[in-house]
């Protein structure tokens, strides 16, 4: 039995959280292997690093440093410091060459934001070899995880990740040691660090299953598991005990945060059960997601939102009997590979909805076809996508009509909707001022106010 086990920024975020999560990994049978965030703050730290001029590199590594030796002290001493301090001085030099790269480099971002979890797991491991677990830090290019992609948002090559990881990582399994391996990255061709975004060690951590095959991948966190709704802005939201791969796969994509939007696909390929469990309560079941489960009579069961949208609205005569336009309309923005979160037509209408932050270039990639084509280009910012996930939600009649009905009761207007792109979900577009009393009515209306 493989488990693939990965624990969040706030479960490595102190030497007490440090200790929970290595007492974790001693109570799991098997074969394990790790995946790490950093601690937490730490990569909102590097973003700031790489946010504001270098003025004094010297403060940023100290600071940097002196994060980490503070729970590090409260955790080794003697001998074991030693070895340790003498692996974190060298990961400290390589994090400051890194820091003063080229900052016209496409990947500068990429390289300095994915420093902390080289840190982390150098502590855990550091955490587990005190406890007579053999252990290993593997940095993500030691472990073969291999990404491609654009700056910020790489994929992972799954059938060289798992080659590279049959070569390195399973060899440690067979030899009775724990790998810990980094988080939010992978080496592109070059073996330069590219990330999957922000979140993206969830992400790192299904890979890591797909490639070695592992029998089940468990995401530790800081919550009981995937809950009807973020608990931060519905504090009564339950824990949902059980899901299957669609239906977690959808609320991810669409503002989850408990799961980095790509994380179901690389465990879903191969039927590797996941599960979602708290850290801080290992003894809580958490939540299992694969993929069957049994139908309940819920209408639904989880509510998430994906804000900072934009609606991109084309317009152009009787343009739905000019297939040939939409499908070079598409183009162009797939060219600059901006991703299209929904996409309505009409008679004479084709609206797209993309992140705010891609409407500038996506515009300026539309005008390109303006030809005497398009007649009116329309954007509306600042939009956000409600996904509802219910087991009913779409075979009920009259149901869109009563969710719906309760949308107006949040006096929100709905912008757009995608109903039946999907056999899990309803999808809408509202304002995003809107965004909150919209999912508070709805996880009200149909799940309670428990
Ligand atoms: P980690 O550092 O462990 O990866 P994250 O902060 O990325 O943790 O994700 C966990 C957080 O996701 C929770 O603390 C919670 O606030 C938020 N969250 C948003 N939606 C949900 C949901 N449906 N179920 C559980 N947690 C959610
Ligand atoms: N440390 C990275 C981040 O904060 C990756 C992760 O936590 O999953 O985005
Ligand atoms: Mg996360």
């Amino acid at each position: 039995m493989i488990t693939v086990m990965k624990f969040g920024g706030t479960s490595v975020g102190s030497a007490e959280a440090l200790n929970r999560v290595a007492n974790i990994i001693a109570d799991t049978e098997g074969e394990k292997v790790v995946v790490v965030s950093a601690m937490s703050g730490i990569t909102n730290f590097l973003v700031s690093v790489v946010d504001n001029p270098l003025t004094d590199p010297d403060a940023v590594v100290d600071q940097f440093r002196n994060k980490h030796l503070i729970e590090a002290s409260q955790l080794f001493d003697g001998d074991i410091m030693n070895e340790f301090r003498a692996e974190f001085d060298t990961r400290l030099e390589a994090f400051r060459t890194a820091i003063m790269g080229d900052r016209a480099n496409p990947l500068y971002r990429d390289n300095v934001v994915s420093q902390g979890e080289r840190f982390s797991s150098l502590m855990l491991s550091y955490v587990l070899k005190k406890m007579d677990i053999k252990s290993v830090a593997l940095s993500s290019e030691q472990a073969g995880i291999v990404a491609v992609g654009n700056p910020m948002a790489g994929s992972a090559d799954l059938l060289k990740t798992a080659s590279g990881m049959t070569m390195k990582v399973k060899p440690l399994l067979a030899m009775g040691v724990v790998p810990i391996i980094t988080g939010f990255y992978g080496a592109n061709e070059d073996g330069v660090p590219l990330t999957f975004g922000r979140g993206g060690s969830d992400y790192s951590a299904a890979v890591v299953a797909n490639a070695i095959d592992a029998d089940m991948l468990e995401i530790w966190t800081d919550v009981d598991g995937f809950m009807s709704a973020d608990p931060r802005i519905i504090p009564s939201a339950i824990k949902i005990d059980e899901m299957n791969f669609g239906e977690a796969a959808e609320l991810a994509y669409f503002g989850a945060k408990v799961l980095h939007p790509r994380t179901i696909e690389p465990v879903r390929l191969k039927h590797i059960p996941l599960k979602v469990k708290n850290s801080f309560k290992p003894q809580e079941p958490g939540t299992l997601i694969h993929h069957l489960r049994k139908s309940k009579n819920e209408l639904l069961r989880s509510v998430a939102a994906k804000t900072d949208l934009s609606i991109i609205t084309i317009s152009s005569a009787e343009i739905a009997y000019r297939p040939a336009m939409v499908a070079r309309i598409i183009e162009k923005i797939a060219d600059i590979d901006v991703i299209i979160y929904s996409i309505s037509t009409s008679l004479s209408t084709v609206a797209f909805l993309v992140h705010n932050n891609d409407v500038t270039q996506t515009l300026r990639q539309l005008n390109g076809l303006n030809g005497g084509d398009i007649e009116r280009i329309d954007v509306k910012n600042n939009v956000a996508l409600i996904c509802a996930v219910g087991d009913n939600l779409l075979d009920k009649c009259g149901v869109s009509g009563d969710i719906f009905g309760a949308v107006k009761e949040a006096d929100a207007n709905v912008e757009m909707i995608s109903e039946g792109a999907s056999d899990v979900s309803l999808n809408f577009v509202v304002p995003m001022g809107k965004v909150i009393d919209v999912v508070k009515v709805l996880h009200d209306r149909y799940i309670g106010d428990q």
